[in-house]
């Protein structure tokens, strides 16, 4: 746990604990200890967020095992967002149609799924000043956060264009995001035409959910230098550490709009936080503590 998380438990210290964790594999890294036990503390909630470190082999016995060892929920991340999907009673709609979780509430002996990846990066494009709908983005990327991406601006009727460095994991994503009925246009980029075949196309908008700039490998950009970034798209990359990014730096020096991650990592917790307390998350105690911890911490 962070020092910024021990230092907020400390605080509700000699209450029950009511508690609440992250299972993935690793997650000795993770800032959402900080940015949770920060925003129970800030409301006086006897609550406490762990980190549950759990290797796939482990995963079903683990979460049947939650509401035992006194868990009101958990958050779930790599690698097991959709393995986690089949270990549920009941899946909203929404984690369903993305066919990722990210969120479990456990209550009366049944484990509830949720994704708030999703929501999150819309309340935090919106937050940007960014408006998606009857927008066109093209989306970088295939993997669990790119379906939450794809799926939130379709539902906000944006159509979406997805590159990902293998081509048939993006061809496969567009083919399952229309089989959900956003309503909107959704493709993958023709594996002949590569990114240098996209940038003449209207595109208002750019998503990086691949890995590419994230720490350590800071110097990664997952766009090619030999090509523009025009100073009327908007980009945003769901990395967040470091909060600017190689893309991010590029676009922003090229006069676009740009939009960094930690956003969506606060907004995301917010309504984590929501879901297991019934109660609204104080967004700038979480935003405090989520930096504080990534200073702490800067190397995953
Ligand atoms: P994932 O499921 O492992 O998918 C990784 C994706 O990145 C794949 O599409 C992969 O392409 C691509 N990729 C990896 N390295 C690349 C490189 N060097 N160049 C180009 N593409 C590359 O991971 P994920 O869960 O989707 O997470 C993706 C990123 O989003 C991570 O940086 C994560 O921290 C971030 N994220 C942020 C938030 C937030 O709240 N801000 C939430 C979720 C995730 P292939 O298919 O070819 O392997």
């Amino acid at each position: 746990m962070t020092a910024a998380g021990s230092r907020a438990i400390s605080s509700v210290a000699g209450a029950q604990h009511q508690k609440v964790g992250l299972i993935g594999w690793p997650v000795a890294h993770s800032i959402s200890p900080a940015m949770h036990n920060a925003a129970f503390a800030a409301l006086s909630l006897p609550w406490r967020y762990d980190l549950l470190p759990t290797p796939a082999e482990d995963i079903e016995s683990a979460l049947r095992g939650l509401e035992a060892r006194g868990y009101r929920g958990v958050n779930v991340t790599v690698p097991h967002k959709q393995r986690v999907l089949s270990c549920l009673d009941e899946v909203s709609p929404s984690a369903r149609a993305i066919g990722a979780v990210n969120t479990i509430v456990v209550r009366e002996g049944r484990l509830a799924g949720h994704n708030t990846d999703a929501d999150g990066f819309l309340a935090s494009l919106r937050e940007g000043g960014f408006e998606p709908a009857a927008k066109r983005a093209l989306v970088l990327g295939a993997g669990g956060a790119a379906r939450a991406v794809v799926y939130a601006l379709g539902q906000a009727g944006c159509a979406v264009l997805i590159h990902n460095r293998t081509p048939s994991r993006a061809a496969e994503l567009a083919h399952q995001m229309r089989r959900c009925g956003t309503g909107a246009p959704i493709s993958a980029v023709p594996e002949r035409h590569g990114l240098p075949g996209v940038a003449p196309d209207p595109i208002d908008l750019v998503v990086n959910a691949t890995s590419a700039g994230m720490q350590p490998a800071v110097d990664a950009s997952p766009w090619p230098e030999r090509l523009p970034l025009p100073a009327h798209w908007c980009i945003y990359d769901l990395v967040y550490n470091p909060l600017e990014t190689r893309l991010l730096a590029r676009a922003r020096a090229a006069g676009a709009r740009t939009i960094g991650g930690l956003g969506m990592l606060i907004l995301q917790g917010a309504l984590a936080f929501q879901l297991w307390t019934g109660q609204p998350a104080t967004l700038e105690v979480m935003r405090t503590a989520a930096k504080q911890a990534l200073v702490l911490e800067p190397a995953p």
